[in-house]
């Protein structure tokens, strides 16, 4: 199987372009094993290089980059060879994570409220920001 169609790498942003968000980067390509469980979601690519960016789901889940070249060398049992899923649709690293962090949506980190509540920073421990209400409960100032 070819690893990387024409589609497939017209589908990949460049290397870095999602850079910063995180869990919430969209995985345009999945490969994995069939012979275990390890699984590969690209989000982004670098034809020069060959190099992607992504999930990496195997002893452990964690983003990182990973080699077009030494997925292709893998050979498992039975001489069996990393293949890509033909029927994944792009889905954030959020949808596809086992362990995805806990998100950042600006809302309070303890009640849910929005930030139209009126939002505090907890400089002090870096904490999430929290609303005026659940500020004020945590610090007995009520
Ligand atoms: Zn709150």
């Amino acid at each position: 199987m070819m690893l990387l169609t024409k589609k497939n790498r017209a589908d990949l942003p460049e290397l870095y372009s999602q850079d910063g968000k995180g869990y919430d980067a969209i995985a345009h390509v999945k490969f994995f094993t069939p012979w275990s469980n390890w699984t590969w979601y690209a989000t982004e690519f670098d034809p020069e290089t060959g190099r992607f960016f992504g999930l990496v789901q195997g002893t452990e889940e964690e983003l990182g980059y990973f080699m077009l070249s030494e997925l292709e060398a893998v050979k498992g049992k039975w001489g069996l060879k990393i293949e890509r899923d033909r029927h994944f649709s792009p889905k954030s690293l959020r949808e596809v994570a086992k362990n995805p962090p806990p998100k950042d949506d600006g809302n309070c980190a303890k009640c849910g409220a929005t930030p139209d509540d009126g939002m505090r920073e907890r400089v002090a421990n870096g904490d999430p920001d929290i609303c005026e209400p659940c500020y004020k409960f945590e610090y007995n100032l009520a």
